[in-house]
């Protein structure tokens, strides 16, 4: 029905997901319960057997909680979507959705801390094999791919370098080998790109970030494109009889939506990650201005960069769309705005760059990023510090980088906060 009355995404951001019946709710109400009620136990069976979308249970389906994950599947194009409480539990989902002990995934080396530590350390722990490999290394990626491969995992705009990766040439490698690949897309958000366009099997959100954009509530979400072919590799999960629900096959019940089905009625179930309907509530407000706010945050960064790049006291800037980038090619071939994450090297070393942050008055010291508020951070001593020495310096994360999440307050504002606080950090020695 509301595919009728929008074609933008702008538009979508606003009123897909839910739509109010006659003398209902403008905004999506907050159904703050954790159970429904029913008056037939045949009506209960067939929600238990499948058969009826119905909610009855909180951790399984909530009605807030849907309102938000059909406006995102609606902005990424995807035929379903499931929240979860965080977007580390966004990621930990979609991978053991399809990989199992015994099995293998390859994850860039680029990717979000946690993410990090997620494929490097509990999935191995739980049997799950892993191979990391560097951005847009085509040659490095097929090499790591085994015959015991389920998924290849990477992020569509990754900070604090702003590497932008070759999606279409990623999904190619997958399909080729049978196999789907999942990009985080938190950063760039389906205003600034939406990765199924390009060959995207599944995109994964930290909520948290721009999609919540106020730095109000944490949550993850997880978009099936209904684009991978499941019969095509050996996807047991998806493909054979689950007993947990009588012998279902999730391929034949559930046609081209089998995966995000499997998530919430098995994952969600098993694993208890749900989002809230209350943080649900919150992040669906900050999505009625999500495209709003990406065309400002591109903007004020875009013009943060450009200062910084001029600056006697800076040794480089990493953003997308300045000329200087490495990705400055495929992030015109990918992005509609570079998003409002940036980083760059302060001249001098670890101390100069925590005497820039500790000066500044506008922008605040804050371990998030992509808030409507300007933030500043220090990668190695916070969400990098999980990572060796040498992961480190293979990721370009060096002592004297610093992280701004540029917000959409005034430009001008912004930059005169910058420029007084590289004076005191760098100006008189
Ligand atoms: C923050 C972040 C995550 C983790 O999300 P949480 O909501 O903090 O659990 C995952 N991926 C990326 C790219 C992130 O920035």
């Amino acid at each position: 029905m509301t595919e009728k009355i929008y074609k933008n995404i702008d538009t979508a951001c606003l009123r897909a997901g839910y739509e109010p019946g006659n003398g209902e709710a403008n905004l999506p109400p907050i159904t703050q319960s954790t159970t429904f009620t029913y008056e037939s136990t045949d009506q209960v069976a067939e929600l238990f057997n499948l058969n009826d979308p119905g909610f009855f249970y909180t951790r399984l389906g909530n009605p807030t909680v849907d309102a938000l994950e059909q406006r995102v599947a609606a902005l990424d194009g995807g035929v379903g979507a499931v929240a979860t409480g965080s977007g580390q539990a966004a990621n930990l989902l979609a991978i053991v959705n399809i990989a199992k002990a015994g099995e293998h995934i390859v994850a860039l080396n680029n990717i979000y801390g946690g993410t990090f530590n997620l494929a490097n350390k509990i999935i191995k722990d739980f049997g799950i094999d892993s191979t990391f490999v560097s951005v847009n290394n085509f040659d490095e990626l097929e090499e790591a791919i085994k015959d015991n491969t389920k998924l290849i995992i990477g992020e569509s705009l990754a900070n604090p370098k702003a590497d932008v990766l070759d999606i279409e040439k990623y999904a190619e490698i997958a399909h080729k080998h049978n196999i789907p690949l999942i990009l985080d897309n938190t950063l760039a958000t389906p205003a600034l790109l939406r990765p199924i366009e390009h060959g995207c099997d599944i995109v994964t959100y930290s909520s948290s970030k721009y999609l919540d954009g106020h730095a109000a509530a944490m949550g993850g979400i997880i978009v099936d494109s209904g684009n991978f072919d499941w019969s095509r590799g050996d996807y047991e999960q998806l493909t054979k009889p689950d007993e947990s629900y009588h012998g279902l096959v999730f391929t034949d019940h559930f046609g081209n939506s089998a995966y995000a089905a499997r998530l919430r009625t098995v994952g969600l179930r098993d694993l208890g990650t749900i989002q809230s309907p209350v943080n649900a509530f919150l992040t669906l407000l900050g999505l009625d201005t999500l495209a709003l706010r990406m065309e400002r945050h591109s903007k004020n960064a875009l013009e943060v960069a450009e200062f910084l790049e001029n600056s006697d006291y800076v040794e480089s800037v990493s953003y997308p769309f300045l000329k200087s980038s490495q990705s400055y090619d495929l992030a015109n071939k990918y992005l509609k705005g570079g998003s409002g994450v940036l980083s760059f090297c302060i001249k001098g070393d670890r101390d100069s760059a925590t005497r820039f942050i500790e000066s500044l008055e506008l922008i605040r010291l804050a371990v998030h990023v992509a808030d409507a508020r300007s933030l500043a951070l220090h990668p190695a001593s916070s969400t990098h510090r999980q990572l060796s020495d040498e992961n480190l310096n293979e990721v370009g994360i060096f002592p004297n980088l610093i992280r701004l999440s540029i917000g959409i307050e005034n430009s001008e504002d912004i930059i005169a906060d910058i420029k007084q606080a590289l004076e005191k950090a760098c100006g008189d020695r």
